[in-house]
């Protein structure tokens, strides 16, 4: 259904693609290239081999659950939605004790405080934080874990291929200086492909691992300060909207909306964390793992509240 939808994104589709290409072509260079040559016949060979190839098959693993795992869609409803009657209903909301609940006019269902719509996965996320083409699925309330996780093993594999590809071109060219005389003419077309791999590689692992270091830096403050982008720009707008006013009107307006927008950053932080991460130890954050969802500023989220529609 929606999840097929945004398998159809081709921005999404080629991102995948090149995620595993990306992946796949790492791990032959560094087996191929870097490990057999350098360190052949010694333990380092298996013992790299084998951390190197676990972080891979944990990035792929974590790169798996937030792709195909749902990341919070706010279910649709069984029956349409009068618009014409909203005032009422957001009245019988109130009193139910679903203050904060809203009305998407574009997937015409009810959603959750902090639920946002997705022009991609055309439905409202849980929590959204972003759309990510990377894993060709939103980023929200249910798969946030993943997602971090994702960029964590990302992060690790480009620096161990770093430090790996750097150490074997220094071995290499120490080796040349050593042994010049032996094999001259009969390396040299290889020698120009080995190189070639471990310059692709290396750019492969810088970008790849700045762009989800700060990504990941991100992911972990919007946890921290409890706030995703759009919440921050959001508010960021209202503020600036507000100063806008109350310098030509009076600032009561300003002093009522703060404490409002920012009331949920009071949480402890390791609470904020936990949510996202699970109630486990920081070993299991580790692991794509399922942890239990968190209820929705607690209330039990079921698909729609028991409203007459
Ligand atoms: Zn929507
Ligand atoms: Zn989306």
């Amino acid at each position: 259904m929606a999840s097929v939808r945004c398998r159809r994104d081709p921005c999404g589709v080629i991102c995948l693609i090149l995620t595993y290409f990306s992946v796949f072509y790492a791990d032959y260079v560094v087996i191929q290239y870097v490990l057999i040559p350098a360190y052949s016949g010694s333990v380092w060979c298996t013992l790299h081999g084998s951390v190197f190839n676990l972080i891979l098959l944990l990035l792929l693993a974590c790169h798996s659950k937030a792709v195909f795992s749902d990341p919070g869609m706010v279910p649709l409803p069984d029956t349409a939605i009068d618009f014409s009657d909203l005032r009422s209903q957001s009245s019988r909301m109130s009193e139910r004790g679903c203050e904060g609940w809203t009305v998407c006019s574009r997937c015409e269902t009810y959603r959750p405080p902090r639920a946002h719509h997705c022009r991609v996965c055309q439905r409202c996320i849980r929590r959204m934080d972003h759309h990510c083409p990377w894993i060709n699925n939103c980023v929200g309330e249910l798969n946030q874990k993943y997602f971090i996780q994702f960029l964590f093993y990302t992060g690790m594999a480009s620096l161990y291929s770093m430090v790996l590809v750097v150490t074997a071109w220094v071995w290499r060219i120490r080796n040349e200086r050593e042994g010049d005389a032996d094999k001259e003419g009969e390396e040299v077309p290889s020698k120009h492909l080995i190189v070639a791999h471990y310059i692709i590689l290396l750019v492969e692992s810088v970008l790849f691992g700045v762009f989800v270091m700060v990504i990941f830096y991100d992911q972990l403050v919007s946890i921290i300060t409890d706030e995703t982008p759009i919440e921050q720009m959001r508010n960021r707008l209202t503020v600036i909207k507000d100063r806008g006013s109350s310098s030509s009107s009076s600032s009561a307006s300003l002093s009522l909306r703060l404490p409002h927008q920012l009331s949920h950053t009071r949480k402890p932080k390791l609470a904020l964390l936990r949510e996202v991460f699970g109630r486990g130890s920081i070993f299991c954050w580790l692991l794509p793992l399922h942890s239990s969802p968190p209820s929705v500023s607690g209330i039990t989220y079921s698909a729609l509240p028991d409203y007459d529609v």
